[in-house]
């Protein structure tokens, strides 16, 4: 679907976007003296609190409900602070636009689920606000997408994105893992769609809080969304990952800022070599790979003459385990390794099956 998307902040041009607030209003001392804070830094454009939280098991804390709106329209009056809050049914949204909220965004559990996605996006037909979609729970790029199309179906050109991560089964020194290609691809697909990373629930804790905000930001993501407590220590929801607003003054200010590009001539020459570098051994990788797989049929011939099956498990645990081993010696890792090898192995796969099925069809003249 076609999409063009407008500014969410009224300075368009602002660079990061910097969103910043406690997981949950918990009281109205506790969102405003946070607000307060955040309002002195002076580098905050939007105050976040979540007022209706999605807990994963029953019996948590489940946000404060609509008294909570009344705490965040007084972080306005008082601060000058626009206000973001989570909306996850139309009941949400109609409350959320009586008491003025500025901008919505969908949560990740919301954004997985198309009925409430669709939900959320009819209420808003006809109402001229921002809306921020969080990514899904799961690496599904298409529900990503899918979610951005129904609210801005619903008529909101307004439109922003989160990246928080994606749950993932094991351990990892994640909270969400990053899974940084999904958003790099969506920015890919709409270059104007503002991408702004919540590090707080990448990471679930405050140690590494400022790595990632760091590394989104090398990666010209255009905006930060952090959790921020007057005291994280005793939070109601997610205390492990919330951060002072001292805290989290310091780390924007330590934050590098990186420009997108440049137009210093030495500088762009030598990036253009570079470039260049890379488009030759790119050429190389794909000869190489289609020689691989010219190969591959003249094995899949070699097998089909002799009546042997194509797969031999043990021959490409052997390829797999040689291969993953001599990449890490040249620095490539392990995952990286085994995702490419996994991807030629099955293309090797697919073209000995060619082979196969040609030749059977040859026979049967
Ligand atoms: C939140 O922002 O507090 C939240 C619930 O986030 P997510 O939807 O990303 O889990
Ligand atoms: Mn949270």
């Amino acid at each position: 679907m076609e999409m063009t998307f407008q500014p969410i902040l009224d300075d368009a041009k602002k660079r990061p976007i910097v969103i910043a607030g406690p997981c949950s209003a918990e009281s109205e001392e506790q969102v405003l003296s946070t607000a307060r804070e955040l309002a002195k830094d002076g580098r905050v454009d939007l105050f976040r609190a979540g007022i209706w939280k999605p807990r994963t098991r029953p019996n948590s804390f489940e946000g404060v409900g609509t008294i909570g709106l009344k705490w965040l329209k007084k972080v306005k009056e008082e601060t000058g602070l626009k206000t973001t809050t989570e909306v996850a049914n139309k009941d949400h949204v109609f409350e959320a636009l009586k008491h003025q909220v500025d901008v919505l965004w969908l949560g990740a559990r919301t954004t997985v689920n198309p009925f409430s996605v669709q939900e959320v996006a009819d209420a808003l037909e006809g109402v001229d606000i921002p809306v921020i979609v969080k990514n899904p729970i799961n690496p599904d790029l298409k529900l990503w997408i899918g979610a951005i199309e129904r609210i801005y179906k619903a008529g909101i050109t307004r439109i922003a994105v989160i990246h928080r991560g994606f749950s993932h089964h094991g351990q990892t020194k994640y909270r969400n893992v990053p899974r940084w290609e999904i958003p790099i691809e969506l920015k890919r697909e709409f270059p104007d769609l503002p991408i702004i990373c919540d590090n707080s629930h990448i990471c679930g804790r405050r140690d590494t809080l400022q790595k990632v905000a760091q590394k989104a930001l090398d990666l010209n993501f255009d905006g930060l969304m952090t959790e921020v407590h007057p005291d994280p220590d005793n939070a109601w929801s997610d205390a492990k990952q919330q951060i002072t607003p001292a805290t989290y003054s310091q780390l924007i200010t330590d934050l590098i800022l990186r420009k997108e590009s440049t137009d210093d001539p030495v500088f762009v020459n030598h990036l253009e070599h570079l470039r260049h570098e890379i488009d030759e051994i790119d050429d190389e990788l794909i000869n190489i790979l289609s020689q691989r797989m010219k190969i591959s049929e003249a094995i899949g011939e070699y097998k089909k003459e002799n009546n042997i099956a194509i797969l031999q498990s043990a021959r490409w645990g052997e390829i797999l385990n040689r291969s993953v081993a001599k990449g890490k010696v040249k620095g490539l890792s392990e995952d990286f390794m085994n995702v490419i090898w996994m991807a030629i192995h099955q293309e090797s796969i697919n073209h000995q099956v060619k082979i196969m099925n040609a030749k059977a069809k040859g026979v049967e003249k």
